[in-house]
């Protein structure tokens, strides 16, 4: 018994699912491999059929070179490609595949039917293999070309089924894979069928600004801009297409990269843009690029990762800074504005309070939601604030009428209704003293002998999330109709995301049509967001919930979504307020449940306690 050996080769049916595990985790990974393969073949037209999301049958299909009859079988065999002979070629790889084990191992988990024909005669052959197993072999008709069909994917792994996700999200990811290669190969028509429905049909294109037009939204390409550098010394370029600071997102899901042709998703070039783009965005805002970068493939190492997302450079810092400069230099002469600049996010140290008073609530400081700076408009807008009111009165301060034209005081009691705190006769904060506002952002106030910062922007965020919060609780979140419906265009999952949640999303005060493809009309906004940047807002949640995967349903995602709108509604830092309006935001955070919920962000204020001033100026 001792002298048998323990060790086992595995047989090779097990070896190639071993290697499915790492090549091919979901119909999206399928997807992938097909392409890569149909592109390295020189199609000019490809589609790619799927039902249920692709796990019931990936189809791909394309007019590329196609196989003969022997390498029909021998491309199913493990580590066999026609990409690669010896190891020097890694280092010189000039297509997207050369681990010659895709079909192997797609083969080996599902029911595999390829069909092949390299020449003109219109006979091409046959295959169909069972969970590896070749079943059967003939010939048929077809033209020159591929097709390569996967059914039940993981039918023999059950384990592995399991983890697939419902029908649309596994069509998103499917999605994604075509929009990535379609945008890095224009010249290429693609189509993406599901269940028979058209769902994406990409014309042969002369250039990357049409597909990005037709892929991303001809909205989109206008605020984009063509980058192109070469460094001929160092033997690398960067071409595409680089978005304003203005166009922003939320996510990093719209910066596509491409490295000689493959979509990659590195660190180092992930970094060197945000870099590129320092400065111009907002804090945790990311651009819009679909960039390129060409580099000697003796200098960067894609055979680091099954499925080659990940990259490793010989020369990375020379990557990174290369790609930075360029960006930074292509956005400096456009003279795009820069935001006002940010608040110091260093933490002001925890100042002690009161055990009981509202001010005991402890905030995370977890980076907020950083809001766009505020449109232009808004400084008239307040110009025009009637003047009825005295500065003492803090009740209702403007009259309906006028708060179409007066986005700083959206939650004026007499429009909108805010939920009672507990304690209706709390007024904590309207019966603070009032002294005046500091560098445009923070409301200087005293309680008894303390002092209190309170910052103007996050005080308001808040408001405007509890009050939203409270409203949709209660069903009246109020709508206004926009004069002029908003005209949005989406990428695919942002769109399918949409889509979903159009009834939750009139729940919560937008009307939204969609009007074909991934274009939608919106037509009505909460009321209190109709004087902000709809339209970025939907955007922003659109991504939000695609990112996160919308099967919970937005509802279960509303403190998220809510907190976007809060974001889009409030007053931001670097505004002046006169004491009226001070007191009016005052009055308003009296009137939000404020203990009651989690907070997000940063502290809504500071309080400087009288000893602490006294010991500063060692009068202690
Ligand atoms: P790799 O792409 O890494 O070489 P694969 O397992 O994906 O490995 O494919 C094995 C081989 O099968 C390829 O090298 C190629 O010669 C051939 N092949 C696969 N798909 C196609 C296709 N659509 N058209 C022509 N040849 C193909
Ligand atoms: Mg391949």
């Amino acid at each position: 018994m001792d002298n048998q050996s323990r060790i086992k080769i595995l047989d090779e049916s097990l070896c190639n699912q071993i290697a499915a595990g790492e090549v091919v985790e979901r119909p999206a990974s399928v997807v992938k491999e097909l392409l890569e393969n149909s592109i390295d073949a020189g199609a000019n037209e490809i589609i790619v059929e799927l039902e249920s999301g692709g796990g019931k049958l990936i189809r791909v299909s394309d007019n590329g070179l196609g196989m003969n009859r022997q390498d029909t079988f021998l491309c199913l065999e493990r580590h066999s490609t026609s990409k690669i002979r010896k190891a020097e070629d890694l280092f010189a790889l000039t297509t997207l595949g050369f681990r010659g084990e895709a079909l192997a191992s797609i083969a080996s988990v599902s029911r595999f039917r390829l069909r092949s024909c390299a020449s003109d005669d219109g006979l091409g052959q046959e295959i169909l293999v069972e969970g590896g197993k070749v079943c059967r072999a003939e010939e048929v008709g077809m033209a020159r070309g591929t097709q390569i069909e996967a059914r039940n994917l993981f039918f023999n792994l059950p384990a592995r089924r399991k983890f697939l996700r419902r029908e649309q999200t596994e069509l998103g990811h499917c999605a994604d894979v075509v929009t990535k290669q379609a945008l890095a190969h224009p010249a290429i028509s693609f189509r993406l069928l599901h269940n028979g429905r058209s769902m994406l049909e990409l014309r042969r294109e002369k250039g990357l600004a049409e597909r990005v037009a037709t892929l991303l939204g001809r909205t989109l390409l206008s605020e984009m801009q063509v980058i192109n550098v070469n460094a001929d010394a160092a033997g690398i370029c960067l071409h595409g297409l680089i978005g304003q600071p203005t166009l922003n997102r939320s996510a990093s899901s719209h910066i596509y990269t491409f490295i000689n042709g493959r979509y990659i998703r590195d660190r180092v070039v992930q970094h060197a843009i945000l870099d590129g783009y320092r400065h111009l965005l907002m804090k945790g805002r990311y651009p819009v690029v679909v960039l390129f970068l060409e580099i000697a493939p003796d200098k960067v190492d894609v055979n680091v990762h099954p499925t080659k997302h990940e990259v490793r450079f010989r020369e990375q810092s020379l990557v990174h800074d290369f790609i930075a400069t360029s960006l930074q230099q292509q956005l400096k002469p456009a003279g795009w504005v820069q935001p006002p600049t940010q608040r110091v996010e260093e933490e002001v140290p925890a100042a002690s309070s009161e055990p009981g008073s509202p001010l005991s609530v402890e905030y995370q400081t977890q980076p907020s939601l950083i809001c766009e700076p505020l449109a232009p408009a808004y400084q008239t807008s307040v110009d025009q604030a009637p003047a009825s009111a005295s500065a003492e009165e803090h009740t209702t301060v403007v009259s309906p009428a006028a708060m179409a034209s007066l986005p700083i005081v959206p939650g004026v009691p007499d429009s909108i209704e805010i939920v009672e705190h507990a304690d209706r006769h709390n007024r904590y904060f309207s019966g603070l003293r009032y002294l005046g506002q500091y560098h445009n952002s923070y409301l200087l106030c005293q309680d008894g002998a303390d002092l209190l910062l309170i910052d103007q922007h996050a005080a308001h965020e808040r408001i405007g999330f509890e009050t939203l919060k409270a409203n949709f609780s209660r069903g009246v979140i109020e709508q206004q109709c926009l004069l002029f419906p908003e005209m949005l265009e989406l990428d695919f999952r942002s769109a399918q995301a949409l889509t979903e949640q159009l009834p939750d999303l009139a729940r919560l005060g937008f009307d939204v049509e969609p009007f074909g493809g991934k274009s939608f009309a919106l037509k009505a906004v909460p009321q209190l967001l109709a004087t902000g940047d709809n339209g970025k807002l939907l955007v922003d949640i659109a991504l939000e919930l695609e990112q996160t995967g919308t099967r919970a349903g937005l509802i279960e995602k509303l403190d998220e979504v809510l907190i976007l709108m809060a974001c889009h509604s409030v007053i931001r830092a670097n505004q002046a307020l006169d004491p009226r309006e001070a007191r009016a935001l005052l009055e308003q955070l009296d009137r939000v449940d404020f203990k009651a919920n989690c907070p997000h962000g940063r502290p809504v204020m500071q309080r400087l306690r009288l000893a602490e001033i006294e010991r500063m100026f060692r009068r202690q």
